[in-house]
């Protein structure tokens, strides 16, 4: 017989109550390279599981006190348990033990007397494909990361606001409550790009961005970069008092960065200007239009004479005028 001797770092939980079966099955094993840990019943499994993390699991199905389908079960439920393959070895092969054992959770189905080829490459190929999954479900939540995290300012991305925006809109309709979005665009910044170059610009977002943070205070309140030098504020539960409040903060933080902008016609610094928007939202209704509200509020505080705040309603701008702080 020819025998692969591949080095294997591998941990091997071999479940079985029989000592003659464990010695089998870790000698089987051992000679593809594989570490070897055994457990005589399910509740040795379970400990052992928690203590050394195995790549894989061989499970005896009957056993004094708790059986394999039992352990089975429970260690779907542990941390990590969900993605250790648990390979069921046992002499029971009526089609009602075989739907128990996955139902219970176990990944393949092995019977006695174990055909010691078959078994070998189930063992490497569960592993393998554990692995894999594994490296798959990191590489999803990375670009899961990517996709809702703005790359540069490291706020969430415009993807994420559309979606928590959506998310917390319903939810306020659903229980009646006000939201609040703030708009904020910095003031100038095509000419602090032409002054001070693309990358001093970039910084200057990033500066923003984290003051806008900073200035923000509770979890459920969302900053997102909503366009170029576009930031959006979600507030759920909050109403127009309190986004006022929080516009006028948000101004005088960056106001107080007090990044050097030598061609700002507001004054020698880096300055924004927001819109601010309220509504209790009716169920069924389009977030859109407290986004084109707040928006026209911006554009207001712009026509105004920006480094300022503007408040809006659903339907027009309130002519409402903050006077310039500082100014
Ligand atoms: P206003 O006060 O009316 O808002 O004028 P503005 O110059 O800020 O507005 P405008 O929309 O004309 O210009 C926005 C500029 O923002 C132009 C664009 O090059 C710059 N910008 C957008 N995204 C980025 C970015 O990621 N990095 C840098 N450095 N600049 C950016
Ligand atoms: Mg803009
Ligand atoms: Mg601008």
């Amino acid at each position: 017989m020819k025998t692969n001797f591949y080095k294997n770092q591998s941990l091997v939980l071999i479940v079985d109550d029989e000592p003659f079966i464990r010695t089998q099955l870790r000698l089987a094993l051992e000679r593809d390279g594989y570490q070897i840990a055994e457990a005589r019943d399910g509740l040795e499994a379970l400990i052992l599981f928690q203590q050394l993390h195995p790549q894989i699991v061989l499970m005896d199905a009957i056993m004094p006190g708790m059986d394999g389908f039992e352990c089975c079960i429970k260690l779907q439920s542990l941390d990590q348990g969900k993605y250790t393959p648990v390979l069921m070895i046992t002499g029971l092969e009526d089609q009602e033990s075989v739907d128990q054992a996955f139902d219970a959770g176990a990944i393949d189905y092995v019977t006695k007397p174990i055909h010691w080829p078959v078994l070998r490459q189930r063992v490497k190929r569960l592993i393998q494909q554990s692995q894999l999954q594994k490296q798959l479900e990191a590489a999803n939540q990375e670009l899961q990361r990517l996709v809702t995290i703005d790359g540069l300012t490291q706020v969430a991305s415009r993807r994420r606001f559309e979606e928590y925006f959506s998310q917390e809109w319903q939810r306020m309709a659903r229980d009646q409550l006000p939201l609040s979005l703030i708009l904020c665009d910095v003031d100038y910044f095509k000419s602090y790009n032409d002054t001070y170059g693309h990358r001093a610009g970039d910084r200057c977002l990033q500066k923003v961005a984290q003051a806008i943070k900073d200035s923000v205070k509770r979890p459920a309140d969302l900053v997102a970069r909503y366009g170029g030098e576009e930031f959006a504020v979600i507030l759920p539960k909050t109403e127009m008092q309190g986004a006022a409040i929080l516009a006028e903060k948000i101004c005088s933080v960056v106001r107080k960065l007090a990044i050097p902008h030598s061609n700002s016609q507001v004054s020698g610094y880096v300055t924004i200007s927001a819109g601010v928007a309220a509504d209790i939202p009716q169920p069924g209704s389009d977030f859109q239009d407290i986004i084109s509200a707040a928006d026209r509020a911006l554009y207001q505080a712009k026509i105004e004479g920006r480094d300022r705040f503007q408040l809006s309603n659903k339907q027009s701008t309130y002519n409402f005028s903050i006077p310039r702080w500082g100014a």
